[in-house]
């Protein structure tokens, strides 16, 4: 098993990466024989599973890109709805390449990690820009992490506009205006819904509707759920 490693200044050991984010925590890469042909893709994930457990997650499960609906309507919905995130940031449409390059993508990468962060209602309620951060925050951690072991075309997602979540003080997001990168790569991720994810179905894909009907959760409102996607890749 590959360990996870904690260091304490920001700079990741084993790649020198920066990561100014608040866990300070990357994946030893593999040893060769650690990558060895017998070594399943699952044990490859586990790592990372963890990675997003411990950065906050409630559960964390591989699935087949190959099971992930794309509805090309979402992306509009996000517009016809008025959402107040829309244009407003480099993360959100029309500003996102959208289902078409997700599509793509998903063509030469063939497996993910769906994250879900359980938090009781009233605290999703209250204090819903806070679990969305960590949402962030988790995908891009495990983004990061799994480039580290040589998934170099990784790419996570999260939901919410980033500039609500991250840049509030700011007038404009700096990307979209072309005046430099995003303030936040290593927190904020696009929003699943602007490249057509259909979440519900994800949720399905995970297995956690069926583990709620199976608890009667259905029947209990005290706890919501957001959830998070990681193409490793
Ligand atoms: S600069 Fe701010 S608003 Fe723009 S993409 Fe980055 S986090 Fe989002």
């Amino acid at each position: 098993m590959l360990p996870v490693s904690t260091w304490m200044d920001a700079t990741c050991p084993f790649t020198s990466d920066i990561m100014d984010n608040i866990r300070l925590t990357c994946l030893q890469p593999p040893s060769t024989n650690e990558m060895n042909q017998t070594e399943t893709h699952e044990s490859r994930m586990k790592p990372l599973l963890e990675l997003a457990a411990s950065s906050g997650a409630t559960d964390a499960r591989v699935i087949s890109t190959r099971d992930i609906v794309i509805d090309d309507r979402l992306p509009d919905i996000c517009k016809q709805t008025a959402c107040e995130g829309y244009g407003r940031s480099k993360s959100c449409p029309p500003h996102v390449a959208g289902p078409s390059m997700f599509r793509e993508w998903i063509k030469t990468i063939q497996h993910a990690i769906v994250v879900k962060i359980d938090v009781p209602m009233e605290i999703l309620l209250s204090e819903r820009e806070d679990v969305m951060r960590l949402l962030h925050e988790v995908v891009a951690s495990v983004e990061l992490a799994a480039k580290q072991l040589r998934y170099a075309n990784s790419k996570a997602f999260a939901g919410g506009s980033c500039k609500q979540l991250f840049c509030p003080s700011h007038e404009d997001c700096r990307a979209v205006i072309g005046k430099g990168e995003c303030r936040n790569p290593h927190r904020a991720r696009p929003s699943m819904s602007g490249f057509g994810v259909n979440v519900a179905e994800l949720i399905n894909t995970a297995g956690w509707t069926e583990d709620a009907d199976k608890s009667g959760a259905h029947e209990r409102t005290s706890t919501g759920t957001v959830s998070g996607l990681i193409l490793i890749g």
